[in-house]
This record gives C-alpha cells, structure tokens and sequence, in this order.
C-alpha cells in the first residue's frame, strides 16, 4: 500500500512523501511530486527514518526512573500510574513553589502545528508556569527580518534559476534544503555567478565561482564593507531607500569605517575577493541573496543578519523575479497561534540557551521540567551545566519522547511520543512557502501517544480542562484549521494543501511589501538598537585567545541537521581540522585527540581536510553523547552568552585548543 504524508522535521523543504505500507509496517519512504518543489525525492536523513520507528532505541511505554539519574534506568508502568504521577507532581510543585517552578522545554523535534503550541501550551499557561524563549535556532535571523521587513514572504525556490547572481550566506542547503540546490545549478546553467559565504568548503562551495571563506562571527564586517562600496561607491539605490525605507543614514554611518582592507583583514579573506563579490552585488540584476542561520551563531549574530538583509534595499535589488532575499517564509502565511486556550501569564521568561545556568542557579528554582520535542542534553550551550542540572535530585524531570535521547536518560518519568508517521499534524514549512496535512501512515508503536493526547489527559487530570478545549488529536486539528486565516483552513481540510498567494512564487517589492506597520523597510529599528547593548551594526571582536585560539563551529550535516536521528548508526565522528592546524600540533589523520577549553573537553580522532578554513575546527551539530570517547559533544565547549539581538545560542563563539590525547582527567566518560 501506497500512502501520502507530509515531513515536519525542522528542515526548510516541507517534503511531500510516500511511503510504502506492507502489512502495517513502514517498507520504504520516499518522496513524491504532490509537492512540486519535493520533485520525487528525498533526504537520505528521512529514508532512513524506519530506523527510528522500529528502531532499539525507539520507546514504546511509560516508565519511572528506578536508578540514578542519566543511567536510563526504568521500570514500566501504566499511562494511567505515569500520568496521574505527573499531574500530582506539576500540581503540588504549584501549590509548594508557585508556577514559576514548573519550566516547559521544547523546540522544533517537530516542527509540525499541532506537535507544539496546542494542549501543551493550554497546559502551561494554566499552571502559570515559566515561559520559554525557544531561541536555540533561528532567534537573531528571526528578530532581524520581522524588525526590518515585518517577515515579508520571500524568493521561492524556483526563482533562483532567473537569478544572474546568488549569495549564499552561512547556509548549506545540501545538508538542510537539499531541495534548493537544483534550482541553483539551474540559474549555474543559465550564466549565474554563485558566491558562497562559509569558513567550509562545502559542496555547494566547490561549485561557486567565488568562495568566502570568512572565520566565523566576521560576517558582519564583510557585509558592512559591502554596504559602504554601495554608499560610497554610488551604488545605494537612493531613491528607492528614500520611498521604501528608514534608517539609511545610521547604517550608512555605521559602514563607513568598514574598509574592504579592514574588514578582509578581520575575516581574513583576500581583500580583492572581497572587493570583487561587492563590485558584482553593485553591478548585477537580479541578485539574490539566501540569508542562512550560520551567521547568526555568534555574538554578532543579529547585527550580521540585519547587515546581510539590508543588502538588497540598499543595492535596489527588489522588483525583479529572481532578486531580494530568501528567508524563512514560516510567517508568510499570516498565521498567528490564536488557537491557544488561555492567554499567556505574565510570568518569568527563561531563555532556553541557559538552561544549566537556569537549572543550577535560578530563583525561583526550576522543581518541574517537562521536555519534549527537544534533547537539550546534547544540544544546549554549555553541556556539563545542563547535564549537572538534569542530576538534580530535587528536580522532577518528564521526558516525552519517541527514542531514549540523552535526555530521555534523565527522566523521572519518560512517555513514549509517535513519530509524525503515526499522528495526525499540520506542516507549515518554511524554505518554499507551502502548507499541508500530516496523516498517520501506521499505528502507533507500542503505547506511544501523540502530543494532543497526552497533553489533554494532563489537562484533566490537572484540573485545568475548560469545557471548550478541544478533545484529542482530531478536535485539537479542527480546532487550528478553524482558526487559520481566510480559507487556508477550509482549503486544507478539502484537499489536504493550501495554496499560497501569488503561486508560492511573490517578487518583492511588486506582490509583496514589507509587512512593518509603515510598509517600509526599518534598516536600524529602534527596538533592536535598545536591546544589542555594544549597539547596532557594531561588531564585537573575536573572542580568541592565546590559549585558545581555534574556533569551533557545529554546522548541519547530511546525517543530523538537529538531535533528531542521531540514534542511528553513523560513521565515526570526527573533529574536522585543517592540515596546517593539525601539524602545528603534532596531529595526523586519525590521531585521538583532546578538544578543549575551560568549559569542557570534548575526546575523539582527527579528521584533516582542507576544506576548512585555518583556525576553525569542525564538529557535526546534533550528535549525541555516544559518539565521542568521553561522552560530551561540543556543546560542551560552547558558552550560554547570548547574540547580540535575539537571544540566540553563540555556538560559533567556542573557542578552543587542540591536543593529541595524552593523560586522563575532566574529559573522563561519567
Ligand atoms: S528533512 Fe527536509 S529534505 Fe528531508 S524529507 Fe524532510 S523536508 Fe525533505
């Protein structure tokens, strides 16, 4: 049996997919052509998705911790004896502590509608509990594109094919959007010139006509110097800056200092490369710039993204198909989460970047917290905080997850989630602008239960359950697609899609504005300019230091572009260094070695290449504790500082040294 569902993974594509049926057990995933931009094909991320759901690792009942924390020890139990045991505790804990006791902990292992922000957040805003800033990912970006254009949609795939120039800024999307790459190569075919922003030669990079190879966190001086060849040069489109924008003269200002010598000095990228990418950006229509998440991971973060977006407003780059910027498109859609059942209380907000900083020191104390859709355990900066956290003894801890995650090991009650192709959900993707129903392809493995359900039952048990919340699964989806703007809710519930505007495929500036509340551009909102404290646009140096001089980045890879099936077996995981780097340090391919700094010590083999700059050192972003020697991924060495604007994760602003492996100590397996 054939049957259609839609991927929810927090990836950009939105996959429509097909998957094969043989006597109710998943065959084979694969992709089909419901959805143009999926074309009949996939990730091998998701063919292997089967793995998950029949995997070893793959949780099929309730449990309760019966030995020391983070040893995975459990004893089954009922859902009945596991529920009740929860809504008991989270209760209490408001009665003893206050709500603000209880911390929900989430992100996107689910990216789905109806797997985050339904039940679950009913659930939390009547207990009053701590609100959670879900800023691991995409915050700086994020708080950049709504204070500068209001989330206007942006360039669709298919549009990078009439593009004669294209930026690729701090993403990879042969690792995360493997659906754009075609669309490149296309606009390749058609005579584009590709430039490629990465400290990586990634693929894509091998294959661009020109290659930035900036160290990590300098992108905001490349983008200012940028800015100032525009201004300067008389390439500012001046007349649409004064119609469609505010804010030119302080960035203008903010650029001037960024000579192209000056800021290649500081990227350490050949000044004439630099000059060239902004000589070409003045003098090339249409241009098109895909603003990625790899900029934004550091203590620049949101001046970077602001600097990288404002690009095509001052070039004048708007107006032409293949020409403007792509982003996330996830607020193309207009839709907001009205479909809440209780307004938010005015409690404390607790950024998800510190939760170990939280968990160890916060005031009130966390005494509750509920995770799911997440493993911070192997994904939050400052790992050894957030593990030393989980150990608390006083500190109840519910894990709903759908395999034994490294924070599934810390539970004192652990619940068994579905997997997306065991539950109803609703895909808003965010690369192409596109939005479908998610259906159950099988049963629910084991006693796995869905988010709605389970989230329902604790509403009731709680005592917290209004008469007109939704009941289950299918009411919570009725109750979302009821609420969705004009007829998206009507479209999706008649054929399982919605159609976009403009066919998914809007030019900016002549089918879609800015959507601030002037339509015009804010190239220097104020708001952002209050909360970035060194100010806006202005660059903080490289956190390096004698002592630890290498900078450590996390990127997305073929094999994990989040925690999310990390579980399966994957070839060894090593530090990527460059050949230069590594002699310098007495280290050869394969050579255990010993990454570290004064948070932590990360413990695996060596991997030279020269397709990594000097002085940046590779980690893949989203392993788990069972792929390094001593059982700590690089989070580990990865500060709980936040980004300038956003409150994003600095996993970029790790700094460390590099040794071969010689005594034992801190980096001891625990
Ligand atoms: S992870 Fe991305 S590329 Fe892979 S199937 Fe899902 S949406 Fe498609």
């Amino acid at each position: 049996m054939k049957a259609t569902t839609i991927c929810p993974l927090d990836c950009p594509d939105g996959c429509s997919l097909e998957v094969t049926v043989e006597d109710g057990r998943i065959a084979s995933i694969d992709g089909s052509h419901a959805n143009p931009v999926t074309d009949g094909y996939i990730c091998a991320k998701v063919r292997r998705f089967p793995e998950r759901v029949y995997g070893p690792d793959r949780l099929t009942y309730p449990a309760i911790r019966k030995g020391p924390k983070g040893r995975a020890s459990f004893q089954r139990v009922s859902w009945d004896e596991a529920l009740a045991t929860i809504a008991e505790r989270l209760v209490e804990t408001r009665r003893e502590f206050g709500g603000e006791a209880i911390l929900p902990y989430s992100y996107g292992g689910s990216n789905g509608m109806l797997t985050q922000d339904t039940s679950d957040a009913t659930l939390f805003r009547r207990l009053g509990a701590s609100r959670l800033a879900r800023t691991v990912c995409a915050a700086p970006t994020g708080a950049a594109n709504l204070a500068m254009y209001g989330k206007m949609p942006s360039v669709s795939y298919h549009d990078f094919a009439e593009a004669r120039l294209i930026i690729i800024w701090g993403a990879n999307p042969t690792a995360s959007g493997l659906h754009l790459v075609p669309h490149i190569r296309e606009a390749q075919r058609r005579g584009a010139t590709l430039v490629v922003v990465d400290p990586r030669t990634t693929a894509l990079a091998r294959q661009a006509d020109i290659h930035l190879t900036v160290r990590p966190g300098t992108d905001l001086p490349v983008a200012l110097a940028i800015h100032r060849h525009l201004f300067e040069a008389g390439h500012a489109d001046e007349a649409f800056l004064h119609s469609h924008a505010h804010g030119a003269e302080q960035l203008r200002e903010r650029a001037r200092a960024w000579t192209f010598e000056r800021a290649a000095a500081e990227a350490d990228v050949p000044v004439g490369t630099l000059r060239r990418v902004a000589e070409l950006y003045a003098s090339t229509r249409p241009a098109l710039i895909r603003c990625g998440y790899g900029q934004e991971r550091n203590r620049n973060g949101g001046s970077a993204s602001l600097a990288i977006l404002a690009l095509p407003a001052v070039g004048g780059k708007f107006g032409d198909r293949g020409g403007g910027y792509m982003m996330s498109n996830s607020a193309s859609w207009g839709i907001t989460n009205t479909w809440m059942g209780a307004a938010e209380p005015p409690t404390r907000t607790i950024n998800m970047n510190q939760l170990g900083r939280v968990l160890l020191e916060g005031q009130p104390p966390i005494k509750a917290l509920v995770v799911y859709n997440s493993n911070p355990a192997a994904t939050t900066p400052d790992q050894r905080r957030v593990l030393r956290g989980l150990e608390r003894e006083d500190l109840f801890t519910v894990v709903f997850e759908q395999v034994m995650t490294d924070t599934a090991r810390y539970a004192d009650v652990l619940l068994p989630n579905t997997t997306f192709l065991e539950a109803y959900d609703l895909v808003k993707s965010y690369g192409p602008w596109t939005l479908g129903l998610g259906r159950p392809v099988i049963e629910p493995i084991g006693e796995s239960r869905c988010n709605a359900d389970v989230f329902g039952e604790l509403l009731d048990l709680a005592g917290l359950r209004d008469a007109s919340d939704p009941r289950g699964e299918l009411e919570e989806m009725l109750n979302v697609l009821g609420r969705l703007p004009g007829t998206i809710g009507e479209e999706v519930r008649d054929s399982g899609t919605a159609k976009p505007p403009f066919d998914g495929r809007p030019i900016q500036f002549r089918d879609v504005y800015p959507r601030t509340s002037d339509q015009k551009i804010d190239l220097y909102p104020a708001a952002l300019a209050n909360e970035a404290t060194a100010g806006l646009y202005v660059y903080q140096p490289d956190p390096a230091t004698g002592e630890f001089p290498l900078a450590l980045i996390s990127p997305a890879s073929e094999k994990t572009i989040s925690s999310t099936l990390a579980e399966i077996p994957r070839p060894e995981v090593r530090l990527l260094m460059h050949p230069d780097d590594a002699a310098e340090r007495g280290i050869t391919e394969g050579d255990e070695i010993r990454v570290f700094n004064t948070l932590g010590e990360v413990r695996c083999k060596a991997a030279l290449g020269g397709w990594i700059r000097r002085g940046t050192v590779s980690l893949p972003k989203g392993i788990w504790r069972k792929h390094t020697a001593n059982g700590y991924t690089g989070t580990a060495l990865v500060p709980d500082t936040l980004t300038d604007v956003g409150g994003g994760a600095c996993f970029n602003d790790a700094r460390v040294q590099v040794s071969r492996q010689q005594a034992a100590g801190s980096g001891q397996r625990p």
